[in-house]
């Protein structure tokens, strides 16, 4: 198995692992395909993911294979561009670049410029014939090894320059001139001397070596791994290394470098979007050092910029640009996010990827491109991450409202935020974990404070443009972003903010239009989201291709329109019990738990059961026509024992016992493990009047709105935390005989379905024996998952986050199913249940009919619905549909 695969020149790129991303990561993959398609791409070569894991995996050492194929490698580039590694004279100078499998922006760091040191400098000055230019390529290499390799602070670096352009009186770093460089390069040089206590490295092996580990070493950085863990990244994949033949960039006005999308990754519009600057190199852009110029005409011209375009400026490699845009996309068939340097006029393409989008130009772009025919309806549905179009379905600023706007930035990231102001990451996680809602506030940010970002409603940055850090992070967290608002100033030490003329501190609030880019004081007014345009179209062609029907968890008539506006087929999942624990009924549940005789439940069951059957006319009004799965009481009784004092007062009026009477009864009740306690079916069989109460209220309700609306839900009874057949079978006789009683009553029949919940180990490997009894099974996997794992879930976060950082668990069990275990107990008992009862419906309840890995799983063991909250519903409509296709 290859080590290394080389691109550009003369390579051979038909190796299809070369093309495969997990071997050679995203970037490597694209540069060989952008290179074989006939794109101009520097020669370079990709050492493989799989080095990266056996490197980490063996006490970082190269094998011997690695240190020979990356030699002859290093001689395919020298050949291509006829430049030797390391020779005085001419001098080959190439980039380190780190690239993973998926893109981690920020993530891993590249080293540029490197094969310089103090006597290749002087070949390049003489080859290039531009000494400026030699030694800013240089001081840029000391300051980027020094930083990432040697582990250098770079503020020290950037400190020294700080002084060196104060000094001169310079603005920009390109007053600075070739002596200038010169001197601040040996300014850096003395820095590496001190902090490290050995020189600067001057052999070009010992860099390129020391660049390679460090590219490896970086995949286990802190950064990367909070990253990792937020985007569920397992840490067994590894990072590529890609080493490429450098292009300048900085050569002065004839050459530039930028980065551009193929279409605007905020709205999904289909126009070049792109950032540029003349005389730069890499980073340049992104880092937010000089305000970057737009690429089109058009852009500019929006924007009011003073600046030319690239489309002015440099026409000529602007127009080759837009070819490649046009190839490209019609390449990959997609939207690219493209990296791009001009060497004295001559372009260059140096990466191209699927760019990052928002949810809202996701949808645009699947949408559109299955317009153009450049994608089926299919590749459309695939396209749109489906927990994307969670950032669409919440609301956006009212209009209408007023607007107290302090100043407009970018509108990088779409949506609208409101929360107090922090301003440093630590605190806004701190705030967010501490329930308040933040809006993080920076100059500019960096990888080091993505968990803040993530912790945050929304970000504003001072700095940066559209394609700065903040800005591709957001965007891809589906945080609003407003970036690059000049008027911004901070002040860390106060703790202050200045914008314009007005003063803020921290705690203040304020809200962000990460879709016009507005900044505004206090809390603004929002609407509810738009339903139609292009996110109908993509659901109606998600529900075109599904097979599983979606339903809904949810109790209230508000949560169940709200979940039919977003195309619930029904309730998955409708628990009894919240409406127990309604502050008006709530001493009705405890007359009945603290009775002492089945006629005192009685008495208070019988105050319950109008108010139990209004809570499900309404839900069925609303779900006339469609299946409803409701619960019957499953939490402990212990949950509604009164706690406090006052508590007692009341009850022993309205029960007419004496407060010590009920104390004592309510001693009796608590319970060391509730959760393995005394609830769920078990409640059902001991105290059968509750059931009764429940099943009659369901029964009459629905036949009231059978008559009244003339469709009639279709009531699915389902029992809880049932583990034997006898339990359902005691339970079942009970429900139908009320059922047949209602239904003598009202001189009406509908439809309903009597089944269980499978949340006990035992109920799903008995599934066979219970099916006898079921017309359904719903799994309940949250219980499923607590009851199989042995963890508790309220108790879990204390180990769960460093289980998930160690590979214990892949993700969070409770979030997303735990396919490989758990997942069996599914398979087992949807296998089991249907040799009994072929016709048996098959759902899910737990959280994780709302997580599309989750949902991909219930497809594949055919389950007939998956059943998520209101707000989760479109996404397990979409995930459905991925699932079948
Ligand atoms: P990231 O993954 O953070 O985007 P890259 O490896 O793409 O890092 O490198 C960062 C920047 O360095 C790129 O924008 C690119 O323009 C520049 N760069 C990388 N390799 C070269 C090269 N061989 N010649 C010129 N510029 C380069
Ligand atoms: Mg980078
Ligand atoms: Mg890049």
């Amino acid at each position: 198995m290859k080590t290394v695969y080389t691109f550009g020149g003369s390579a051979d790129h038909t190796d299809p692992r070369q093309k495969d991303k997990t071997v050679t990561g995203g970037k490597g993959a694209n540069l060989a395909e952008m290179a074989q398609i006939g794109l101009p791409v520097p020669p370079g070569f990709t050492i493989t993911t799989e080095e990266c894991v056996s490197y980490l995996a063996g006490g970082s050492d190269f094998s011997e294979m690695l240190r020979t194929d990356v030699a002859s490698a290093v001689k395919h580039i020298e050949a291509t561009v006829g430049k030797s590694f390391g020779n005085n004279d001419d001098p080959l100078l190439v980039s380190v670049r780190s690239g993973a499998r998926v893109s981690m922006p920020g993530m891993m760091d590249t080293v540029l410029n490197l094969g310089l040191n103090d006597k290749t400098v002087k070949g390049l000055a003489q080859t290039s014939g531009d000494e400026r230019f030699a030694w800013d390529s240089y001081r840029r290499f000391i300051q980027m090894y020094g930083d990432v390799v040697l582990g250098v602070d770079h503020g020290l670096f950037e400190e020294a320059l700080e002084i060196a352009k104060e000094d001169k009186g310079f603005y920009n770093d390109t007053e600075m001139e070739s002596e200038d460089w010169q001197t601040l390069v040996a300014e850096y040089k003395a820095i590496v001397q001190d902090e490290l206590g050995h020189p600067f490295p001057q052999d070009v092996q010992e860099q390129l070596w020391g660049a390679i580990a460090a590219v490896f070493d970086s995949w286990d950085a802190d950064r990367a791994k909070v990253y990792r863990r937020l985007n569920d990244i397992p840490s067994g994949w590894g990072t590529a290394v890609n080493v490429q033949a450098m292009v300048f960039g900085n050569m002065g006005d004839t050459s530039a470098t930028g980065v551009a999308f193929t279409r605007d990754p905020a709205t999904g519009e289909k126009a070049y979007y792109g950032e540029w600057l003349v005389n730069a190199q890499g980073e340049d852009v992104v880092a937010g050092i000089r305000t970057p110029q737009y690429l089109t005409l058009a852009a500019r011209d929006r924007a009011g910029a003073k600046q030319p375009s690239m489309e002015e400026a440099m026409p000529a490699a602007y127009g080759e640009l837009a070819g490649v845009f046009e190839i490209l996309e019609q390449h990959y068939r997609d939207m690219q996010d493209i990296e791009f340097t001009v060497q004295d006029g001559k372009l260059w393409m140096l990466q191209t990827r699927s760019g990052k989008r928002t949810a809202k130009a996701a949808l645009k772009m699947a949408v559109d491109m299955a317009g153009e025919g450049l994608i089926t309806e299919k590749e459309a549905i695939l396209r749109v991450d489906p927990m994307a179009l969670d950032q669409l379905l919440h609301p956006t600023l009212d209009p209408k409202a007023n607007r107290d706007v302090l100043t407009s930035g970018l509108p990088a990231s779409p949506g609208a935020a409101s929360g107090t102001i922090v301003l440093d990451a630590d605190s806004a996680e701190q705030a967010a974990n501490a329930g308040e809602k933040v809006i993080l506030v920076r100059v500019e940010t960096s990888p080091e404070d993505i968990h803040g970002m993530h912790a945050a409603q929304g970000i504003l940055t001072a700095r940066g443009g559209m394609t700065s850090h903040a800005a591709v992070v957001a965007r891809g967290m589906g945080r609003p972003c407003v970036s690059g608002a000049s008027a911004v100033s901070i002040d860390l030490k106060t703790r202050t903010l200045r914008i314009g003329n007005r003063e803020l501190k921290e705690g203040d609030t304020l809200t962000l239009d990460g879709s016009n880019g507005q900044v505004m004081a206090g809390t603004v007014a929002t609407i509810e989201p738009e339903m139609a345009g292009d996110f109908g179209v993509l659901m109606e062609w998600a529900d075109k291709y599904r097979r599983m029907r979606v339903r809904t968890n949810a109790e209230t008539p508000n949560d169940c329109k709200m979940a039919r506006q977003f195309g619930a087929e029904g309730i998955g999942l409708c628990r009894t019990e919240h409406m127990f624990f309604d502050a008006s009924r709530i001493s009705a549940v405890r007359e009945m738990i603290l009775a002492d005789s089945e006629q005192g439940r009685r008495d208070a069951l019988a105050k319950l059961l109008p108010e139990q059957r209004a809570d499900f006319r309404q839900i069925f009004e609303v779900m006339a026509g469609l299946p409803c799965t409701i619960r019957l009481l499953d939490p402990p009784l212990h949950e509604f024992l009164p706690h406090a004092d006052a508590d007692f007062d009341d009850l022993a009026v309205t029960t007419g016992l004496d407060v010590d009477h009920l104390k004592r009864r309510a001693g009796e009740l608590h319970e060391f493990n509730p959760m393995l306690g005394h609830r769920g079916c078990r409640l059902g069989i001991t105290y059968p009047e509750i059931y009764e109460m429940q099943a009659r209220a369901i029964f009459e309700a629905a036949c009231e709105v059978a008559l009244t609306s003339g469709a009639a839900p279709v009531p699915e009874v389902m029992v809880p935390l049932v583990a034997t057949r006898r339990e359902l079978q005691i339970l079942r006789e009970l429900i139908d005989r009320i059922a047949q009683e209602v239904f003598a009553e009202q001189e009406t029949e509908i439809e309903y379905l009597v089944g269980t919940m499978i949340e006990l180990p035992r109920a799903a490997l008995m599934a066979g024996e219970i099916a006898h009894e079921a017309l359904f099974f719903s799994f309940g996997t949250n219980d499923l998952t607590q009851t199989t794992l042995g963890v508790s879930r309220d108790d879990s976060a204390r180990f769960l986050g460093p289980y998930v950082d160690q590979g214990i668990f892949e993700r969070d069990p409770f979030v997303s199913l735990d396919i490989e275990g758990v997942g069996q107990l599914v398979e087992l008992a949807a296998e089991r249940g249907r040799k009994t009862r072929d016709d048996i419906k098959l759902g899910i309840c737990g959280e994780h009919g709302g997580d599309p890995a989750s949902i991909a799983f219930c497809e594949k063991v055919g389950l007939d619905y998956v059943s998520a909250s209101p707000y989760r519903v479109p996404i397990a409509r979409l995930a459905a549909a991925q699932a079948s296709l």
